[in-house]
Parts: C-alpha cells; sequence; structure tokens
C-alpha cells in the first residue's frame, strides 16, 4: 500500500528535523546519561517520524506507527467515532467518515496509547523530559519512510 505525504506533514518533519539539529548538536552524549529523552531515540523521530498529537493520530489511522513515545503526564481533549475509530482533536458533531456522533474524551492521550497497543506499535514513555514537551509531548517512529 502506498501512502501520500501531504505539505502538512512534510512540514512537520521538517520542523521535527530542525529542531532535531538545533537541540541536539553539542553535549548530546552528555544529555543522554542524564537519562533524559534518548537521544537515539529524538535521531530516529527527526529522520522517520512525527511529532506532535495531531500527526500522531494522523499517522495511527494509518497504520504508521512503529514506536510511540509519550509524556506520562501529558493528557489533551479530543474526539472519537465509536463506530470508525476516527479520532481528532478539533470540535466536530459528526465523523467525518461515517456521518457517527463523536464522543468527547477528556484524555485522548490514553485511547491512542490504547490503539497503538492494540495495533502492536511500541510504547516508550517518558516523564519530564523538557525536549520531548518542546516538542508536543508526543511523537512516533515510523514504519515507513516519508517521500521526499
Ligand atoms: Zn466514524
Amino acid at each position: 500500500m502506498e501512502f501520500e505525504y501531504t505539505d502538512e506533514q512534510k512540514s512537520i518533519r521538517d520542523m521535527a528535523h530542525k529542531f532535531a539539529e538545533k537541540e541536539i548538536a553539542p553535549g548530546a552524549e552528555e544529555r543522554d546519561q542524564t537519562g533524559d529523552f534518548p537521544y537515539e531515540l529524538f535521531r530516529k523521530i527527526a529522520g522517520l517520524g512525527v511529532l506532535g498529537i495531531e500527526a500522531v493520530i494522523k499517522a495511527l489511522s494509518m497504520d504508521q506507527i512503529k514506536i510511540l513515545i509519550y509524556d506520562r503526564n501529558f493528557i489533551h481533549k479530543g474526539y472519537i467515532c465509536p463506530t470508525c475509530m476516527y479520532m481528532t482533536i478539533i470540535s466536530r458533531e459528526k465523523c467525518p467518515y461515517c456521518e457517527g456522533e463523536l464522543i468527547a474524551y477528556n484524555d485522548i492521550v490514553d485511547e491512542i496509547i490504547e490503539s497503538a497497543l492494540d495495533k502492536g506499535c511500541e510504547i516508550v514513555d517518558i516523564s519530564g523530559s523538557k525536549r520531548l514537551t518542546e516538542a508536543g509531548s508526543i511523537g512516533a517512529v515510523l514504519r515507513y519512510r516519508l517521500k521526499e
């Protein structure tokens, strides 16, 4: 199955890449030893992944996620269609796919994690990483290479 990437996804990837270059540059090894967000994992996200809850939901819905990384204190409101499991953080009354009524959740992050587990993704939870929080508190390494 082939996936097309939208400009938005490309810009998220570019942002992640720039962020990684800026953040990782000097002293990465030292930071690694503090047990913060592992450098190696971050490098993978930058090269082959997405950052931020919207991008993660999109990738999850397309079964693209290999490893899901999130801050265990991160919560976010969201909406889920109980019929087709469509997820969004944007307030909508009806599901754009099946017209079903969306259910509001105070914490959609839990549902994202559960769905990722169901799909066989590896889950990495991290606590108190400034780097991860600044990147949107959630991210994922994808199974497929993004098209250039
Ligand atoms: Zn639906």
